[in-house]
């Protein structure tokens, strides 16, 4: 056998129309599926097997694909998926990561229209959120990487071009940040190896946001203390409560203290899409660098993150390598530079960018930015269902899309098992999280599908599961 492709492809072709038909019934037809089903045990055994070494027939394998696989994903396709902060994915983004499977373009680098496309969506990215024309950046797997990158990036203008040779040596590098910060804000920290511990986590106020005079203290004290304050992180739409830091302040603390100033706004910062948001995310537009997510809010198909770099100089200056057999040329196929491969850490790269123009190009950004304004007019329904009970109460503010409550009289341990319980009915998936110390049941409406009848039905059913509790 030569090669992988069938000498006939007639079969392969029936194969792919009815998976293409299957596959949209499935997003049709999406609210008659549960949101969610724990995959049984057997089922989940029976994917331990030897590594095949001989054929399987496609179609026995597809068959298997929909038995196996397919009813058992984490199901934020569906309208009454409501936990962590999950993009819905949409039909166009689907149709994209078929048309770039078929042409397995590596958008790495080189000359072709892969880079161009990836390009203009980065120059829509930088529109979209308010920044100048000449940003440059590059499409990561999500927000975890691009906050890691922006990192990268501020640890290269702090220390200057021998971080790349020597490490950081015995550079005392700071950066701040919210206590509420991502998880992947220390991380990156500590995979940049300056340590998570020259992250000082800020406390926050009553509006969840970071408290600008305890990070000017904080940032004093380490000068004094010989430290080198590099990097200010804030936060748009925090992972918890949906809080949008004062980055404005924040700007103008970077400028004085001549830090960088990144934003993570992994799902908040496409709240600039709505004209109603947007004036809560001033100071956005004076980032050195943004983290953000289009398979969140911007519903495309994961993965799709993106980071934008306001001088992307300085991205080429910490990323590029210039190696004899990668050297990019005048013409030919390795001309075009510079490359996604330069301002990032990867080489080869899926054609992530088709999924994300197509998108955008077939709804519009207004579209965006109605989804934007529908999720957060749904939290607020359901904080006004909340303010109007007896037994249910806000543990958050409700800025955004997320509203964080709990029933009165229910325990920690109760509210868990209550979310669990909803989680396997497969009628809705809300997630938990921890405010104030206390248990919190956590709806993030993100889901283009959701309805004002899904946020009654679900306020209905926690409410009558914690009477029943
Ligand atoms: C989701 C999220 C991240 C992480 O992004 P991934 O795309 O999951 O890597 C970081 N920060 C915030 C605020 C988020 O909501």
């Amino acid at each position: 056998m030569p090669t992988l492709d069938p000498t006939d492809w007639s079969n392969l072709r029936t194969l792919g129309h009815q998976m293409m038909d299957d596959m949209i019934d499935h997003l049709a037809n999406l609210r008659h599926i549960p949101v969610w089903q724990k995959m049984p045990d057997p089922i989940r055994d029976s994917f331990k097997k030897p590594l095949p070494t001989t054929p399987t027939d496609p179609t026995t394998l597809y068959q298997s694909f929909t038995e196996t696989i397919q009813p058992y994903v984490t199901g934020n396709t569906h309208p009454r998926f409501m936990g962590w902060v999950h993009g819905g994915g949409n039909p166009i983004s689907m149709l994209a990561e078929l048309l770039a499977g078929a042409m397995n373009a590596n958008c790495g680098g080189r000359d072709h229209s892969g880079i161009a496309v990836e390009r203009q969506v980065i120059a829509w990215a930088a529109e979209m959120l308010g920044m100048p024309p000449s940003t440059g950046g590059v499409l990561l797997t999500g927000s975890s990487m691009a906050n890691f990158v922006a990192l990268l990036c501020a640890r290269r203008q702090a220390l200057g071009a021998d971080v790349r040779q020597h490490g950081i040596a015995t550079a005392q590098l700071t950066a701040y940040a919210a206590a509420s910060a991502h998880r992947c804000i220390p991380g990156a920290m500590d995979m940049a190896g300056i340590g998570s511990n020259a992250l000082r986590l800020i406390p926050t106020g009553a509006d969840h946001r970071i408290d600008i005079a305890k990070l000017q203290a904080a940032i004093s004290e380490d000068i004094v203390a010989g430290k080198q304050p590099f990097l200010i992180i804030g936060t748009a739409g925090s992972v918890d409560v949906g809080a949008i830091d004062d980055l404005t302040a924040l700007a103008d603390i970077a400028a004085t203290t001549k830090t960088w100033f990144h934003v993570d706004g992994a799902f908040g910062a496409l709240a600039a899409l709505s004209p109603r948001i947007k004036p809560r995310l001033a100071g956005l537009e004076r980032a050195d660098s943004i983290a953000f997510d289009f398979h969140k809010w911007a519903q495309v198909t994961y993965d799709a993150g993106c980071v934008l770099i306001r001088d992307p100089g300085i991205a080429l200056a910490t990323f590029a390598q210039k190696t004899s057999y990668l050297a990019g040329a005048k013409r030919g196929l390795a001309g075009g530079e510079p490359w996604p491969c330069d301002l990032g850490p990867d080489l080869s790269r899926g054609f992530r960018a088709l999924k994300i123009w197509m998108t955008l190009s077939a709804y519009g950004s207004d579209a965006l930015s109605t989804i934007v304004d529908q999720t957060c007019a749904l939290a607020r329904h359901l904080e006004y269902i909340i303010n109007n009970s007896n037994s249910l109460e806000l543990a958050a503010p409700v800025g955004l899309n997320i509203v964080c409550f709990r029933p009165h009289n229910l325990s920690d341990a109760q509210i868990e098992s209550l979310v669990a319980d909803l989680q396997e009915s497969g009628e809705f998936a809300p997630s938990t999280t921890i405010i104030d110390g206390r248990l919190a049941i956590r709806a993030a409406i993100v889901n283009h599908r959701t309805t004002q009848a899904d946020i009654d039905a679900f306020a209905a059913a926690v409410l009558e599961r914690a009477k029943a509790g």
